[in-house]
């Protein structure tokens, strides 16, 4: 289906939980998040319900995303179930990694296509810090299951954190030399995450590194513009010369044309679906579902009121959810 300035919406970005095993500075205040009621949850039936009439819609994608989707428990079943749907043609999860060695095989016998791995830092130390739980040693370990049950092409996602992590980038460049695996940075976003993150911490209003800026600092390491006749997804494809692997930058404050590109949706966990990460514009869908109702318009409404641009750039930041209450 198309949006009204005729983007084709064909993604939906699914959040199956607001908790998680971790709490990173940018992401989740330290004390966590108040668990819901389990009523205001969507049930599997609900997701895949929605997941049914997007697909009568023209969603052909589905991403799993969280909180840490991994810790809702009977995600593989979850997983298995969608894979039914007809016109579903891809799933994904991105997950912090730290249980997927526990389910990589099982989710990619399930019909997982590929996994994203969020991952800031290569130094055991600082990723505890950032993640205030992490144990990177776990999350490799994680990474080595999905490339050896083949959920592949593996990406790794790293939120550039100027004065943290902004001096890792050039080694997670070099991982694509080796791997052929999509190393990808994206700008850190402004949301619900401007209080103190804890010792050590710069404050947040200087965390933020433009993609602009990196390509700059970087240029010595010859990185290569990929030829993408449709880009697919928010990523810019580059490459080192003679890598396996692809550098992706992903760029939404920093890249004019972002919102140009974007084909999704996301449904949050408690059955709201929202247009734009960005936007407090949101529809429910639960009680409709519920109530039996037909939500095929209601997703036709969303689509319709897709923004044109985000609100980030119109300098307006979103106030009734965080973003691990969204699904990044
Ligand atoms: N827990 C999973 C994970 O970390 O991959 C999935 C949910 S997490 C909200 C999805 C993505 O959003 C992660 O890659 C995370 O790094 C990113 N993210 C969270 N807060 C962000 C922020 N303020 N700016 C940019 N990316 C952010
Ligand atoms: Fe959890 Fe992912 Fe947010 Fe980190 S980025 S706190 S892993 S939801």
């Amino acid at each position: 289906m198309k949006d009204s300035i005729g983007r084709t919406i064909n993604y939906l970005r699914i959040s199956v939980t607001d908790l998680c095993n971790f709490r990173c500075v940018y992401c989740m205040p330290a004390e966590g998040v108040k668990p819901r009621e389990h009523s205001e949850m969507m049930r599997f039936e609900e997701i895949v319900q929605v997941v049914r009439v997007a697909a009568e819609n023209g969603i052909s994608k589905i991403r799993l995303t969280g909180g840490e989707p991994l810790v809702r428990h009977g995600i593989v079943d979850l997983v298995r179930m969608i894979r039914q749907v007809s016109g579903i043609n891809e799933i994904t999860i991105t997950t912090n990694g730290l249980l997927l060695a526990k389910y990589a095989e099982a989710l990619k016998d399930a019909g997982l296509t590929r996994v994203n791995v969020s991952l800031d830092t290569l130094k055991p130390d600082l990723f505890k810090k950032i993640t205030r739980y992490g144990e990177l040693a776990t999350v490799w370990q994680g990474i080595e299951a999905a490339e050896k049950h083949g959920l592949l092409p593996l990406k790794l996602n790293m939120v550039m954190v100027a004065g943290i992590n902004d001096n890792e980038i050039p080694d997670f460049m070099n991982l694509t030399m080796q791997n052929a695996w999509h190393v990808r940075f994206i700008e850190l976003m402004p949301i619900q995450n401007q209080v103190s993150w804890g010792d050590g911490f710069p404050d947040p209003s200087e965390c933020y590194i433009s993609t602009g800026a990196v390509l700059e600092r970087y240029q010595h390491m010859n990185l290569k513009p990929v030829y993408q006749p449709e880009q697919l997804g928010p990523a810019k494809l580059y490459q080192l010369p003679g890598a396996r692997g692809f550098v992706g930058f992903i760029s939404p404050l920093d890249d004019d044309h972002f919102c140009s590109r974007c084909n999704r949706l996301r449904l949050t966990a408690d059955g709201n679906l929202r247009p734009c990460l960005m936007s407090d514009f949101e529809v429910p869908l639960l009680n409709a579902i519920r109530s039996g109702e037909d939500i095929s318009v209601l997703i036709e409404k969303v689509i319709k009121q897709k923004p044109v641009r985000h609100e980030l750039i119109l300098n307006h930041t979103p106030e009734n959810r965080n973003m691990m209450q969204i699904g990044g």
